[in-house]
């Protein structure tokens, strides 16, 4: 007998066919754990909106789901053009800050000349389009070669992969967004483009000082980000971490991608960080009822892999099939996890806390060995429950905190399902007794429980029992 839900969360992104309360509670209902809001589009008034919807959605199904603001960081664009214009290898155009489409001058939604040096490249359009700063001829336009045929588009996007950002990749739009962010119920902030661990810290100050609880999720996708000595420091500094495989690939090279996630995954789980792969997991069925074959694949592999939480994009902000393609992902999942163990990482896991690695490790090997039915966490800010997901137990952790904002940041975190009640020194037996009472664990015999908590309720930091229960 035993509890079954999916141990891989699933965050699915709006757009206009999900932007609607019917389409939210149906999504969170078909098993999405977390929305991600995607700050490059939209007014603070749809934000406003989307963020009642799900809350409420949430309440209404009595499961708590994250929400997650993703910052568009310094993702920069061409501005609007007058036409499609096409270019050829060889050409030399401009990109200017303070102008409008004329000729060879573009229009660009960034100050480019503040950062770049001449020499290096620039990738128009999802890469499609390469050329190389040849010329800085004023302080807000810069002059490239082009490098290859193709067409330039209005609003068209433009990687960097070369480009030193020097810490500075918090835009006007993204300050003005976590300041909005600051004053509503957000779980997570994920910030695009970082180059380095100060990005993170820098963005936690900005956080702290607005008196924000959100955690920080850093996007992996820019080749400085990858860099060995830099990655470990990223996921260290971090929250979580975002394999973000759209960027990543354009600035990195595709082929670069499944290698990177496997290291990210391994890295989050070594420091008991949450992991999240996204881009194109279920691309395909934006327009088909199905995946293809490669994508059930994709997704599989993320499980085994380990990984906290896949994402869609496109598949619910764009896509035609936005409750099909979530139903498709939790039957891979579910399959998955029940026919493989998720593959071992060969690093030992190092918390800021070595007792609460301990007291962690010990419950999962104690829980696996006595096949107990789940593990309960009492936990306070939800590092408990977090800390003890980094080991990936091959059954459910139900955690049990005070702290609504902590249970809906743990609905991201692999294995999790959190339940909110007040804190006592009987918080998680009580609440097992209650989900065996509801049938949460079927209703064929007794239950046994591995319960994870500390001496004086509510104080974070001081998990230090571990106890065997059986429900009758
Ligand atoms: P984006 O990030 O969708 O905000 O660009 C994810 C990615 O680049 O894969
Ligand atoms: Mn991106």
């Amino acid at each position: 007998m035993s509890v079954i839900f999916k141990r891989t969360k699933i965050l699915a992104t709006l757009g206009p066919p999900t932007n609607n309360y019917e389409m939210i509670e149906a999504l969170a209902a078909a098993g999405v754990n977390g929305f991600r809001l995607n700050f490059s589009h939209g007014s603070y008034e749809e934000r406003d909106q989307q963020l009642e919807w799900i809350r409420t959605a949430s309440t209404k199904l009595g499961k708590p789901v994250a929400i997650l603001q993703d910052l568009q960081g310094p993702k920069i664009r061409l501005g609007n053009l007058n036409e499609n214009t096409s270019v050829k290898k060889g050409d030399e155009i401009i990109l200017d800050h303070a102008a409008e489409h004329n000729g060879n001058v573009f229009p660009v939604q960034y100050n480019l000349a503040e950062k770049v040096k001449v020499g290096e490249p620039i990738y128009i359009f999802d890469g499609k389009i390469r050329t190389t700063v040849i010329d800085i001829p004023s302080a807000t336009a810069i002059t490239l070669r082009v490098e290859n045929d193709g067409t330039l588009m209005s609003r068209k996007g433009i990687n960097l992969p070369d480009t030193d950002f020097g810490g500075d990749i918090l835009t006007p739009k993204d300050i003005a967004d976590v300041e909005y962010g600051a004053t509503k119920d957000i779980d997570y902030v994920a910030l695009s483009f970082i180059q380095s661990p100060d990005d993170i810290s820098n963005l936690r100050q900005m956080l702290v000082g607005l008196g924000s609880t959100a955690q920080i999720i850093a996007k992996i996708e820019t080749k400085a980000a990858i860099k060995d000595d830099v990655l470990e420091e990223i996921v260290k500094v971090s929250d979580g971490i975002m394999v973000a495989r759209g960027d990543l690939a354009v600035e990195a090279g595709a082929e670069v991608v499944p290698i990177v996630q496997r290291r990210i995954i391994a890295l989050c789980r070594k420091h008991g960080k949450l992991s999240i792969v996204a881009t194109q997991m279920m691309a395909s069925m934006v327009e088909n009822p199905e995946p293809t074959r490669a994508e059930v694949s994709d997704v599989a592999n993320a499980v085994i892999q380990g990984a906290d939480t896949v994402m869609l994009s496109d598949e619910t902000a764009n896509g035609q099939y936005p409750l099909e393609t979530v139903a498709a992902m939790k039957k891979v999942i579910l399959f998955t996890q029940d026919n493989a163990a998720v593959a071992p990482i060969h690093d030992e896991i190092h918390g800021k806390n070595a007792q609460q690695d301990a007291i962690s490790a010990a419950a999962v090997s104690l829980a696996e060995h006595l096949k107990v039915d789940a593990i309960i966490a009492e936990t306070k800010s939800g590092a408990t429950a977090a800390n003890i997901a980094g080991h990936r137990p091959n059954l459910p952790i139900i955690s049990v905190t005070s702290s609504p904002r902590a249970a809906q940041q743990l609905a991201l975190n692999y294995a999790n399902r959190s339940y909110v009640r007040p804190d006592g020194e009987r918080a998680g037996l009580d609440l097992a007794k209650e989900l065996k009472a509801e049938g949460l664990f079927g209703d064929d015999g007794q239950v046994t429980v591995a319960i994870v908590s500390g001496k004086q309720p509510g104080l974070i930091g001081a998990t230090d029992t571990i106890r065997v229960r059986v429900l009758e």
